[in-house]
């Protein structure tokens, strides 16, 4: 198989290539404009590419044709319509159009909007991204687009996105210039986006109606082996998920996803896969064809994929890494350090940006990764604490250190790895450590942003992220701009935000309880949970870098506030309404057949004879008779938080009331049923246990 991989690779995207044959010469140069400038298509343009594009589908076998787009809700939406036609006699004729490819119009008033948009204008207009390809998924043709209301506000996570890399661009075109680089022409963020996932079967999946509603569990007892053993991580992997993971990536690389490296990761039935880097958009629209085509596969196998951050107490969630980095159209890495990083005043000048970028907009990086799910990772021990900050390195840091004590950097002999077994090559101790607790770590030529839940959208970390750095170039060219003598003024700005901003730097552990006090020292922000984070949203500086860059409207910045602040509430209620009904239909009732089981069991042998001894029986029982009372308070409690949560009208306050009183509740509610699940006869026990659960595929 392997070696018809290139063949496969893309045979089901209308990338370049299929472009270059199939189009008119004239049009495939519009075309190739159009995708590098970002430049609009005018209609007979499009009509040449739309009816190009719709025979190729149809000669895939495709029927239909949809907008593809990214609602807030965080997944796609599709809207199918046939390519068919009357032809007048009977018969139906396949077409497209320009129009139909540049812009749709769904009715979309049931996606969140945040008060951007009154239902009586509930349209709202998808319009074609054509610096991403069309593609063909389920016999339909894909057309990523944009999603937007009537009067032009962003309703998607593309639109931001697509924005930002204009904004950075721009400014990042400004240092480019001054440096005197007249050959670039455009500068872009890249990503790599490592996804995490468990995978378990499908049929203990359907009985734990926890996993059904939230995708996560809400109950359950630890097993005796989780992940301590450390057995797991980059273990052998076993034959289901290995065919899994085949047919995964061949339908990844039909849809010319670069996916890359699969291994087995730290919990047991986690996995993560690892695609090549690519430009921020397209790694956006893989990122998401790959969550929903590793749901779909996993379907096929009789299995069950897991995009939850935290499906399971008491072992590792699931994470996103976000490898990020600044690549020239002349195929230059502005975060290379190269062999003299201290006398490279690019990488230099795109460095101190980003390291102003990350202290001075802290709280939007944390708001970037905000949600209900992500909550019970960050500051878990497991991922990056709630903390952000910054590792650079021990190399890096001895470069930033001569910056600003002005002594000069005489550089660093490399150190040889000591391997100690003569075979083996020998090889550099990689400069960048790899600090595996850093939020935002320097690996070598770009950095790891390590926050992201594995359920996210990679689109708001990222677009964050490019407009925050786009205002710190922007300020950096501002001054440059002006100065005099620009290797001057360059070297004072460098030194001078080095000396400013090195209070978001650690390169220590980060999961180390004093890193917390040390931060605290520091005036680092230490934003716990989403709810802490959300009023960062609405501040006036964060306001002003994305309106200043048009990458969000004020109007819009608020709807994503409320959005944010709504579906958190949301959240947390479906899974306290699922705890309840579970506790209710499921667990009382299991508890209660034992203990009469139990009770029964007394009463006969006490009929069979007095002197029998009854006291296992009568001390489960009364455990058990005392836990199910505990349990129905604790019930009693969280339906008590959950009606308070009606008395508040300010939806802030009613996401605190949720965060304060109702999580809680729920951590009290599950305490008492675990304890019960432990003593509970497993043939009683209403749903299959954590064990059955991580160890289900074998
Ligand atoms: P690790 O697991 O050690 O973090 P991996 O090799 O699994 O590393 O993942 C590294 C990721 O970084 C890959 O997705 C890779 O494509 C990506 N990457 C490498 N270079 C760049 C770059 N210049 N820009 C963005 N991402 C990059
Ligand atoms: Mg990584």
């Amino acid at each position: 198989m392997e070696n018809k991989v290139p063949e496969l690779f893309g045979s089901m995207v209308f990338h370049e290539h299929v472009m270059k044959e199939r189009l008119p010469k004239s049009t495939y140069k519009t075309m190739c404009k159009v995708m590098q400038e970002g430049k609009r298509l005018d209609k007979e343009v499009a009509d040449i590419v739309a009816n190009a594009m719709k025979d190729w589908a149809v000669e895939k076998g495709a029927t239909h044709f949809t907008h593809w787009f990214q609602p807030m809700t965080g997944i796609t939406a599709e809207k199918h319509d046939s390519f068919i036609a009357p032809a007048g006699d009977g018969q139906v004729i396949m077409e497209f159009s320009g129009k139909e490819l540049i812009q749709g119009e769904p009715d979309a008033s049931s996606f969140p909007n945040g008060g951007l948009r009154a239902t009586f204008e509930a349209r709202g207009y998808t319009a074609w991204d054509p610096t991403s390809f069309a593609f063909i998924k389920d016999d339909t043709l894909c057309i990523p687009t944009a999603f937007y209301s009537y009067g032009g506000q962003a309703l998607d996570k593309k639109t931001p996105l697509l924005r930002s890399m204009e904004a950075f661009n721009k400014q990042a075109m400004r240092i480019i210039r001054l440096l005197g680089d007249t050959e670039t022409s455009r500068v872009n963020t890249t990503v790599g986006s490592e996804q995490e996932y468990f995978l378990i079967e499908k049929d203990v999946y359907l009985k734990r109606k926890d996993l059904v509603y939230c995708g996560r569990t809400l109950y359950g007892a630890k097993p005796p082996k989780g992940q301590e053993l450390d057995d797991h991580y980059f273990g052998a992997i076993k034959p289901r998920v290995k065919a899994f993971m085949y047919d995964l990536n061949q339908e990844l690389w039909k849809l010319g996803i670069l996916s890359k490296t699969e291994h087995n990761e730290v919990a047991p039935a986690q996995h993560e896969l690892a695609p090549v880097f690519t430009t921020v958009n397209i790694a956006c629209d893989h990122n998401q064809v790959t969550m929903e085509l590793m749901k779909k596969v996993a379907d096929k196998h009789g299995l069950v994929c897991l995009l939850h951050e935290k499906p399971f107490d008491g072992v590792n969630g699931s994470g996103k890494h976000n490898n990020w980095s600044i690549s020239t159209d002349k195929g230059a890495n502005l975060l290379e350090p190269g062999d003299s990083p201290a006398e490279n005043t690019r990488f230099l000048l795109f460095l101190v940006a980003l390291i102003k970028a990350v202290d001075e907009y802290q709280d939007m990086l944390r708001l970037s990764v905000a949600s209900a799910g992500n909550d019970h990772r960050l500051g878990a021990n497991e991922a990056p604490p709630a903390i952000v900050s910054m590792f650079v390195g021990e190399d890096l840091q001895a470069v930033l250190d001569s910056i600003e004590s002005g002594v000069e950097y005489a550089g660093k002999d490399r150190e040889m790895m000591k391997v100690g077994v003569h075979v083996l090559p020998r090889f550099f101790k990689d400069t960048t450590d790899r600090n595996r607790t850093s939020p935002f770590a320097f690996t070598g030529n770009k950095f790891e942003f390590r926050m992201l839940g594995s359920a996210v959208s990679i689109a708001c970390p990222n677009f964050i992220l490019n407009t925050i750095v786009a205002e710190e170039l922007a300020l950096l060219a501002d001054e440059l701009e002006t100065a005099e003598d620009f290797t001057t003024a360059a070297n004072e700005l460098i030194r001078k935000t080095v000396i400013e901003h090195k209070r978001i730097i650690f390169n220590g552990n980060n999961y180390a309880d004093e890193w917390v006090e040390e931060a605290e020292k520091r005036g680092l922000l230490n934003l716990k949970t989403t709810v802490d984070v959300m009023p960062y949203y609405l501040k006036e500086k964060n306001i002003a870098t994305f309106t200043k860059h048009r990458v969000l409207t004020k109007e819009e910045i608020h709807s994503r506030y409320e959005i944010l602040v709504e579906n958190y509430i949301k959240v947390i209620h479906i899974e306290a309404l699922t705890m309840l009904e579970l506790a209710k239909k499921s667990i009382l009732p299991a508890v209660s057949a034992y203990a009469k089981e139990l009770a029964e069991t007394i009463t006969l042998k006490k009929q069979i004879s007095t002197a029998i001894n009854c006291k296992s029986e009568e001390g489960l029982l009364i455990a058990l008779s005392d836990m199910c009372a505990d349990f129905v308070d604790k019930q009693k409690a969280l339906e008590d938080a959950l009606s308070k949560a009606k008395n508040f009208e300010n939806e802030q306050i009613v996401a605190e009331h949720y965060k304060d009183d109702v999580i809680p509740a729920m951590v009290a509610l599950r305490a008492v049923a675990d304890a019960m699940e432990e003593q509970v006869s497993e043939k009683y026990w209403p749903f299959p246990t954590y064990g059955e659960l991580l160890f289900s595929v074998l």
